[in-house]
């Protein structure tokens, strides 16, 4: 039985095309700025959010973990929602990497409210850590791949703007909410100090991050990724598979988007899930029904050769990428049972 793996969009693989085009890449030795394929990714990032400059990293824990140590000082304090990923999923690395706290915002589906943010701006006074950055995530992931009204963003901009504070966007995702909201990534980039896009999750590239924004912002960060032990030599090799992307798999991200609508509607259908978060990109979130261990669902599904994993209490999580055919759903429609047998 072939495998339907939902589980990440982490789990795409480079196709043959990618791989040659890899195989070929011209490299050199990247620290010394040496490696023409590395520079034609990071001017490539930079160029479609209208930006001066990028740095190409081994993960997007990495680009945000830069990011946030450019942005602050030990002992400022970051504002993010109480789900972001720069929180929960990166090792406690706000603290850890750069001394700095965390003041939470809950929101609906992992966005914040502009008037949120201003209700959790410190005052200068010498009790309070200061408020130095504020960081979205675009799509959301834990908030279920949600994305942002443009408008709100700009709000949160001219907020950050008129507070002094940096505005950074975990853009793990952030083609995804683009193609959405059909929003021009160069007025969309303008709103941020920095932004961080993953190669590596339904574009398909094997590895890689960007993190993109202002020359001085970007020649700070490349510092601060040689201290983390990010500096990489002939980076061009896996550079490519992100050039191959951006070139090739952004276009194609309506299918993944299209496959998950099909997945919310098989999901609402079974007794046992409760509820489905309207679907609005390639992450589709249900809640399953009262009395079911999501766990136990993972395994009863795992069975029957379907990946998915669970999100939290009483919740799962099934992902669309590049390696989701039309097939594979069909096979999935066909493989989820009406009724659990344990
Ligand atoms: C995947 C992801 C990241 C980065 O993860 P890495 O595995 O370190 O590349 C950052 N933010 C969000 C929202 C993500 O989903």
């Amino acid at each position: 039985m072939n495998i339907l793996d939902f589980r990440s969009d982490t789990v795409t693989k480079p196709t043959q095309e990618m791989r040659d085009f890899m195989a070929k890449a011209p490299v050199g030795d990247d620290v010394f700025g040496d490696d023409p394929t590395v520079n034609e990714l990071e001017a490539l990032g930079a160029s479609i959010f209208g930006m001066e400059a990028a740095l190409f990293c081994s993960s997007g824990t990495m680009t945000n973990q830069i990011a946030i140590n450019v942005h602050t000082n030990p002992g400022d304090e970051v504002i993010c929602h109480e789900e972001a990923h720069i929180y929960r999923y990166e090792g406690g690395g706000i603290a850890r990497n750069s001394g700095a706290s965390v003041r939470f915002i809950r929101g609906n589906n992992g966005r914040i409210d502009p008037s949120q943010i201003i209700d959790n701006i410190n005052p200068d006074d010498q009790h309070y850590p200061r408020t130095t950055l504020v960081s979205i995530e675009d799509t959301a992931n834990r908030g279920g791949g949600y994305c942002y009204d443009f408008e709100v963003i700009q709000e949160i901009s001219k907020i950050c703007k008129a507070n002094n504070l940096a505005f950074h966007l975990d853009g793990a995702r952030v083609f995804n909410a683009l193609e959405l909201t059909k929003i021009d990534p160069v007025l969309y980039g303008q709103q941020f100090d920095s932004i961080s896009v993953c190669l590596s999750k339904g574009l398909g590239a094997p590895v890689g991050s960007l993190l993109i924004g202002k020359k001085e912002f970007i020649s700070e960060a490349r510092r601060v990724r040689k201290v983390f032990g990010g500096g990489m030599r002939q980076a061009g090799i896996i550079a490519a598979g992100g050039i191959y992307a951006l070139k090739n798999n952004v276009q194609r991200l309506a299918i993944d988007h299209a496959n998950a609508k099909r997945i919310e509607n098989m999901l609402a259908s079974k007794e046992w899930i409760k509820e489905v978060l309207p679907v609005q990109t390639n992450i589709v979130v249900a809640h399953v029904a009262d009395g079911i261990n999501e766990l136990d669902l993972v395994t009863e599904l795992r069975e029957l050769g379907i990946l998915c994993v669970g999100f939290g209490k009483g919740r799962v999580r099934f992902t669309t990428h590049l390696d989701v055919s039309s097939e594979m759903i069909d096979a999935l429609e066909g493989r989820l049972p009406n009724q659990l047998s344990r």
